[in-house]
């Protein structure tokens, strides 16, 4: 009994390789082929489509390096601008070096007796005032650029018109390319400044700080004595050596048009002034808040052309400034 079970086991099992083998392995076979050309289909498409993203993304990303290369020479040029800027002040200084260089050669060749070359340096001391802003018009007109003796005697405000702040006038000094000098804080000719060497220096590092302070650093190495040198009388010399030090030179004048004092009339100014111009190089004494100064400035100026002198603003290396 038990050998029949396993005989018709046997049997079955026989028939089930049978029917994989025959009948239905075809249709496996067409099926598995079916799935695998799906498969395929589905994969091609896939990639097809990848590769379409692929290229696409490709695109983009060469657009942007496109972009990034744009942007970049953009900065480059920003970064290049910026150090063009930040290099300006020294430009500028080293422009005004070669500048004050070419004046001094010329100082020199007049002072050998090489050279029949004129200069006249325009000061004008005690400013700044109200008034300073019509010199600068006349001096702008003639471009001429002068040298301003500042002093703080009349205070923020302007002494000539209340309403106006004065102290605006330090940067402009130099943006017109004038050179600011050192008159002391003070000028109390009768008041203290001669007390000493220590009252005089204290109001000329005074005005220095004041003169750092407005232009955002400028440093004063010119001074003029208020009044002129002779009024500091034997004190002229230790202030002299104290000047020194302080890397100050100083300067009187040799030409003037009397403003200083008492003038009666613009004739009288005029005649003074022709008067005094009779050297090849001349330091010229004006204030910036005389009247007639200012009416006699632009024939004063045309006349100085017309004598062959041209006009500069004076400078530390300059043989006119004691040292
Ligand atoms: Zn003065």
């Amino acid at each position: 009994m038990e050998k029949r079970v396993s005989k018709s086991k046997k049997q079955l099992n026989h028939k089930t390789i049978n029917f994989f083998n025959s009948s239905h392995s075809f249709y496996y076979l067409l099926f598995f082929m079916i799935l695998f050309i799906g498969i395929s289909i589905l994969l091609y498409f896939h990639a097809s489509s990848l590769k379409k993203q692929y290229s696409t993304r490709e695109m983009e990303i060469s657009e942007l390096k496109k972009q990034l290369k744009k942007e970049k020479k953009e900065y480059q040029v920003l970064v290049d601008d910026y150090h063009k800027y930040q290099n300006l002040d020294s430009s500028i200084e080293d422009i005004k070096k070669d500048y004050f260089k070419k004046i001094k050669e010329m100082e020199d060749a007049i002072i050998r007796g090489e050279s029949d070359k004129k200069i006249a340096y325009l000061t004008f001391d005690d400013g700044p005032y109200y008034n300073t802003y019509r010199i600068f018009d006349i001096l702008d007109q003639y471009d001429v650029k002068a040298t301003f003796f500042t002093t703080n005697i009349n205070g923020e405000y302007c002494y000539d018109n209340k309403s106006e702040n004065c102290w605006i006038r330090y940067p402009e000094y130099l943006k017109k390319g004038h050179t600011i000098a050192n008159h002391t804080y003070t000028h109390a000719i009768f008041r203290g400044l001669y007390n000493s060497t220590d009252s005089f220096m204290d109001a000329v590092m005074k005005q220095e700080d004041l003169v750092k302070e407005l232009t955002g650093g400028y440093v004063t190495n010119i001074l003029r004595f208020p009044g002129g040198s002779p009024t500091a009388k034997n004190l002229k010399d230790p202030i002299i050596e104290r000047l020194r030090e302080r890397g100050y030179g100083w300067v009187d004048w040799n030409a003037k048009d009397g403003d200083g004092g008492r003038l009666d009339s613009r004739e009288q100014a005029w005649d003074i002034f022709t008067s005094s111009i009779d050297e090849n190089i001349e330091v010229i004494l004006f204030h910036d808040y005389n009247g007639i100064t200012t009416e006699i400035l632009p024939d004063a100026i045309d006349y100085l052309k017309n004598n062959g002198y041209q006009m500069f603003p004076l400078f530390y290396e300059s043989n006119m400034i004691h040292k």
